[in-house]
Parts: C-alpha cells; structure tokens; sequence
C-alpha cells in the first residue's frame, strides 16, 4: 500500500533521516510533539500491530535496538524517553504503515499511571 512513509522509504518524499539500513528507516517527525520526535519504521510494508507475524519478530526486535541507539546518539537515553506504538482508529493511527514514534528531550506527561 502506498502511504507517506512509503514515499519516503522510496525518496519520493523528503525527510530528515536519522538512521537507514536494509530494512528500517527512521527520521523526524514533520509535526514534532516532543524536543527529540523520531519515528522508526520497518521499509516492509505491515499496516499496523495487528499484521506483526512471527516472521517479523526479528524486524521488531531491531526496532527496539535502534531506537536503544538513537536515544543514545540523540542524548535523550539517561534523561529517559517513550517509544510509542499507535494501532487502529481509537490510537489515533493516521499512517497505515507501521511505525513507532521516539519522543524525548523533555519531562513527558503522563499517559497511563
Ligand atoms: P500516527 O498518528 O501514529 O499514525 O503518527 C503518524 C506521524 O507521522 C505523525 O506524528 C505525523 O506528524 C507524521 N508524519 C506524517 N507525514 C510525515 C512526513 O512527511 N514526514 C515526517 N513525519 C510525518
């Protein structure tokens, strides 16, 4: 399916790009919520959580290892920082391609708890 991030995995679409191997691609935010406003996403298309397969667990596992690293390079990994998933209509997902946002840089407000 094509989307916006499909556009930029493509390079029809320009976007300030923070890392990029084979299979994963993450840069800034266009609309940044927080100082430090990353996403990080698989170039495989999955619309959502809801289509991970267990073939894909390797893909989310090094999700999570670069966003690790880039809150290292990004000098937001002591001060701490959120990797947020959105799923489906009631999240708020706007783009069908799954995609985890790296927020940071600042004192986060309280979601649940
Ligand atoms: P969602 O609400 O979890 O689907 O988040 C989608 C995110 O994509 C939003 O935070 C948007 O600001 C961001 N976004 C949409 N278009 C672009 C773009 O062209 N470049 C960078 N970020 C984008």
């Amino acid at each position: 399916m094509e989307t916006v991030f499909s556009k930029i995995i493509e390079g029809t679409i320009p976007a300030h790009k923070v890392y990029e191997n084979e299979r994963i691609l993450a840069f800034y935010d266009i609309e940044p919520a927080a100082p430090v406003h990353v996403l990080i996403i698989p170039k495989k298309f999955i619309a959502s959580m809801n289509e991970v397969t267990p073939e894909d667990l390797p893909l989310i596992a090094e999700i999570h290892s670069v966003a690790q690293q880039l809150a290292r390079e990004l000098g937001i990994a002591e001060s701490g920082y959120r990797l947020i998933n959105n799923c489906g209509p009631d999240s708020g997902q706007a783009v069908p391609h799954l995609h985890y946002h790296l927020l940071g840089g600042t004192k986060l407000g309280a979601l649940v708890g």
